[in-house]
């Protein structure tokens, strides 16, 4: 069994498949995504909510005491922040502003309860300080969140970003290598 690092389906898979080991621990992979069993076996793997790697989990046990995810607002904070959201009673029309980490976030969230979202962008690109944390080489993987929740056939990339069509945003988070 092994049980360190093994961030995503795929290296669990591989290490399974050749022989490596015959059991594979995800500790912090299933506290990104604590629905990632479920994907797996209902075909979504593409919609993971991958860790990123960044350590907030750990670092966090020793200077709050609680283990918060840097991807993953509802983990540790599970029964204020449930991680699956109801549908809201009467959808409305929301624009977010600011496709930072937050914007993005929001914008999941509310297209998960049924909202019609419209995200606009002043830069480039969806990510905002994500997009330069990212690159640096040791924290490249911090563009998975970014990723996850930006799905191309839904986002644009340009400036005024607009999220269609105007149905809940698709997360897809399919790892980049
Ligand atoms: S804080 Fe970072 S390392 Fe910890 S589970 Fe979340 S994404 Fe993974």
């Amino acid at each position: 069994m092994h049980a360190a690092r093994i961030a995503d389906v795929a290296t669990a898979r591989y290490a399974i498949e050749a022989g490596l080991i015959d059991l594979v621990g995800m500790t912090r992979a299933l506290m990104a995504d604590p629905y990632l069993p479920r994907k797996i076996v209902e075909l979504q793997e593409d919609r993971i909510r991958p860790c990123v790697g960044a350590a907030m989990c750990i670092d966090g046990i020793y200077t709050s005491g609680a283990a918060y995810c840097i991807h993953n607002p509802s983990t540790g904070r599970d029964l204020d922040l449930p991680h699956s959201v109801d549908a809201a009673p009467a959808p409305q029309r929301v624009a977010v502003v600011g496709g930072g980490p937050a914007g993005l976030e929001a914008a999941r969230i509310l297209g998960e309860r049924g909202h019609t979202v419209t995200l606009f962008e002043a830069g480039p690109q969806l990510g905002g300080q994500l997009v330069l944390a990212a690159t640096s080489p040791r924290r490249r993987d911090l563009q998975g969140i970014v990723d996850c929740v930006s799905p191309a056939e839904s986002w644009s990339t340009t400036t005024t970003a607009a999220l269609r069509p105007s149905t809940s945003p698709r997360r897809s988070c399919a790892r980049r290598v």
